[in-house]
């Protein structure tokens, strides 16, 4: 292979080809340090640039069936290792604090022996959730040929990873070991990838095997999608029948590691057993070829390096230490939104924002996609809003709301009300989207109570919304496709209407409202229909035909239900309205706004009604909203509305949003025509595709981050909501990190398919 192939081979790697045994043999001739390089350089593209270390203990020894013709621990041979059944917990934990103290974020329970006795398992079970009261770190378990079942059972208990190398090639395996298969391991594998588990898998090079056999072991555990790959150098234990195996040269094993990092660019690979052996040079170029990740310390049988010698060199390399800008912590302790705290995802830290701009802790700068959940609408740390809140903490930062008022309060609700539709004179301010949710739905419910009609107790809303993450609002989440589906028979039972067939700017479909019409014709429990108006967030990214929402506000007047629009998603511009109900020139009977309230600086919602609807509250007893959250009309968060609205006001956001909405067809719709891709669409600043599979979202969001963008996909649903001060310029960017970052996707779901790995 030229010097010039190899560079394409280099670069395809990068962009997400998946090479072949051939290519592995040929780019292996390679004179060594151009094969590192190359190596370097997928790894700085593809893998993690930061360091992990991980621990292990031996936490049951010797007398093992197998006959592994490496392993001192087994007893068909005479090598030498401790003899000792499974650890006690105390001995586990002393273990684990040790590894922690040192820099370890991963701990790992390996015992000997085919696999572990059921009740051993069970044992297991309890070590660790004994671990897991004392340390957050990360448990894996090396157990030998578990099923998925015994999997099941040790995950439960927080064990997040199972380690089980491949050792070698599977045309290989049956020469260093026959007491079992590599099927066998693949299976146990298997089993624990669909427990819940990831899966760590390697093995050991310089068992005779040749070069050939190295790249077919690299890419089974690629077909497997190994995340992590321990890298063994054999160290031969007199006694064993590999005893007087030769040691590799430091160039083999460098040649291997860059091999793997060929065949595995997004892997962790980690340096495991028999690298103390090698130079401080040698290692330091594994570590450049892609070593990233080390067991520390000693390993089973053999001794390790120290992990202080480690770190210096890590850190030489350019590696930053997991343990270092303290994400470990977070790792361990910080749970993050719809997200596991067993393996949890990956979040960068972020330490600074700027108009479009988030700047990562390592200087990377990204553009924000997603408004930080589209609240940042006129760009992150907009001066205006931050002088205001500068300035409103010297007087008044807090006050309770009941019995006292302010200046903020009272400017932003003359604001509000010269914006939202006439006929909206009554403003409650509360501190969330959701929570503004709640109160809309509560003061439905009080109003309706309030006339008469005390029976009207319940919703209806259309299927595939999202109105938010507190009880009632999950309540009127769509109850399948939502997100909240598992709360289900706990939550209150809602009249769910089919979504409106007819798209925003399609033909409209009288036909889209008969559900409606004959649900508040044959229903008299009804107490108000919720709606997100026009653009459906969260749950579906969709747009539909405004008409729809004024037959509806027609039906609701005629069958004395109330009208709430959700326009918290939508309020401020971003469908191309001030409010997205100004689509159909309606007026809610009660309307929540959030998110961009603020411009993205604060936490602030309000809800705002009629005067009909709070009059008839207030003349009923109790003569009072029966709401009122400790920080509602917090002044500093009014402050930062106030000034926002003052922005809103000044400049041309709608023609903004037209110009994004314009960037956004041009960027977006090429897709179109692209296979798995179902749909792209596109109203105001809102830009969505939609897949025709769900996507992967740690791999995507790596991708994204190394386009230089913030774009965070829900399922099959990519989209992009940007600040709208977004230049035409970073829309180019972010929609062609869009197209390019989705078609890899696709690509990448289509060929582990075509390997049978999905
Ligand atoms: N309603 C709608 C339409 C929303 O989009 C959201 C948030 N995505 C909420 C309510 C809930 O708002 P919050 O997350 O501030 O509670």
């Amino acid at each position: 292979m030229s010097c010039i192939d190899f560079e394409k081979f280099v670069t395809d790697i990068i962009d997400g080809y998946r090479c072949t045994a051939r290519e592995l043999e040929s780019v292996a001739k390679l004179p060594l340090g151009q094969l590192v390089d190359g190596a370097h350089r997928v790894t700085q593209s593809c893998s993690s640039r930061t360091f992990n270390f991980c621990a292990i203990v031996n936490a049951k020894s010797g007398r093992c069936s197998e006959n592994c013709r490496w392993c001192a621990q087994s007893s068909h041979y005479e090598g030498k290792c401790s003899v000792y059944p499974l650890l006690g917990k105390q001995a586990i934990i002393e273990n684990a604090l040790k590894a922690k103290a040192s820099g370890c974020t991963r701990f790992s329970l390996v015992t000997s022996g085919r696999k572990l006795a059921a009740r051993e398992v069970r044992e297991c079970a309890e070590i660790v959730r004994a671990l897991r009261e004392v340390t957050s770190m990360e448990i894996c378990i090396s157990a030998g040929l578990l099923t998925k079942s015994e999997f099941e059972l040790l995950h439960q208990a927080g064990v997040t990873r199972c380690h089980c190398n491949l050792e070698t090639a599977p045309s290989f395996f049956s020469k260093v070991c026959d007491s079992h298969t590599i099927e066998d391991k693949i299976k146990s594998l298997k089993a624990a990838c669909e427990a819940g588990l990831e899966i760590c898998s390697g093995g050991i090079i310089g068992m005779g095997e040749r070069l050939k056999e190295r790249i077919e072991l690299a890419l089974t555990l690629r077909d497997l999608g190994v995340p992590s790959i321990p890298i063994n150098v054999l160290e031969p234990i007199v006694g064993t029948p590999l005893g007087t195996q030769p040691y590799l040269s430091e160039d083999e094993i460098i040649r291997t590691i860059a091999l793997f990092r060929f065949a595995n660019p997004e892997a962790y690979l980690r340096f495991a057993g028999g690298r103390r052996r090698l130079s401080e040079q040698a290692t330091r170029m594994a570590l450049r070829a892609g070593i990233n990740s080390a067991i520390a310390g000693d390993m089973l049988t053999t001794k390790g390096t120290g992990i202080d010698d480690d770190k210096r060199l890590v850190k030489a390399a350019g590696y930053r230490l997991e343990n270092e800008n303290s994400l470990d912590f977070d790792h361990e302790h910080l749970w993050h939104p719809y997200a596991a705290t067993l393996s949890a995802p990956t979040v960068r830290k972020v330490i600074a924002t700027e108009g479009t701009r988030i700047t990562l802790d390592d200087g990377t700068q990204l553009i924000d996609g997603t408004s930080a959940w589209w609240c940042a609408a006129f760009g992150h740390r907009h001066p205006k809003l931050v002088d205001a809140i500068k300035r409103q903490l010297d007087t008044l930062p807090h006050v309770m709301f009941a019995g006292f008022t302010h200046d903020p309060a009272i400017e932003l609700g003359r604001k509000l009300l010269k914006m939202v539709p006439a006929g909206l004179q009554k403003i409650f301010y509360a501190d969330s989207g959701s929570v503004a949710v709640e109160a809309a739905m509560k003061m439905a419910i009080q109003y309706q109570c309030a006339v008469g009609q005390a029976q009207r107790t319940n919703f209806v809303t259309i299927k595939k919304g999202y109105h938010g993450d507190t009880w009632n609002a999950m309540s009127v989440c769509d109850p399948v496709a939502g997100m909240h589906s598992l709360f289900g028979s706990a939550l209150t039972a809602r009249y769910f209407i089919e979504s409106p067939s007819c798209t925003f700017d399609g033909h409209f479909n009288e036909d889209d409202m008969k559900e409606l019409q004959s649900l508040l014709q044959t229903h008299d429990d009804i107490a108000a229909l919720i709606l997100e108006p026009v653009f459906q967030g969260a749950s579906a990214m969709r747009f539909y035909h405004p008409r729809f929402l004024k037959e509806a506000k027609t039906l609701c007047e005629r069958h004395g239900v109330l009208f709430i629009a959700d326009e918290i998603a939508t309020g401020f511009g971003r469908t191309g309205k001030d409010f997205a109900c100004q689509w159909a020139n309606v007026t809610p009977d009660i309307m929540t706004l959030g998110k961009a309230l603020t411009g993205g600086m604060m936490t602030l919602s309000c809800v705002l009604t009629t005067n009909k609807i709070a009059d008839s509250i207030s003349a009923a007893a109790p003569h009072a909203f029966m709401h009122g959250p400790t920080f509602m009309a917090n002044p500093l968060a009014c402050a930062a509305a106030n000034a926002a609205l003052q922005l809103y006001r000044e400049h041309d956001w709608l023609g903004e949003a037209k110009r994004i909405e314009h960037g956004l067809k041009e960027g977006l719709f090429s897709l179109r025509a692209h296979p798995g891709i179902r749909d792209v669409r596109v109203l105001g600043a809102i830009g969505v595709v939609e897949l025709d599979q769900p996507v992967e979202s740690r791999w995507i969001q790596e991708k994204f981050i190394r386009q230089g963008v913030w774009v965070r996909p829900i399922g099959n649903l990519c989209y992009l909501m940007p600040p709208l001060v977004t230049t035409n310029q970073e829309l180019k960017t972010l929609t062609m990190a869009v197209c390019r970052v989705l078609q890899k996707q696709i690509e990448r779901q289509n060929s582990r398919q075509c390997n049978g790995n999905d």
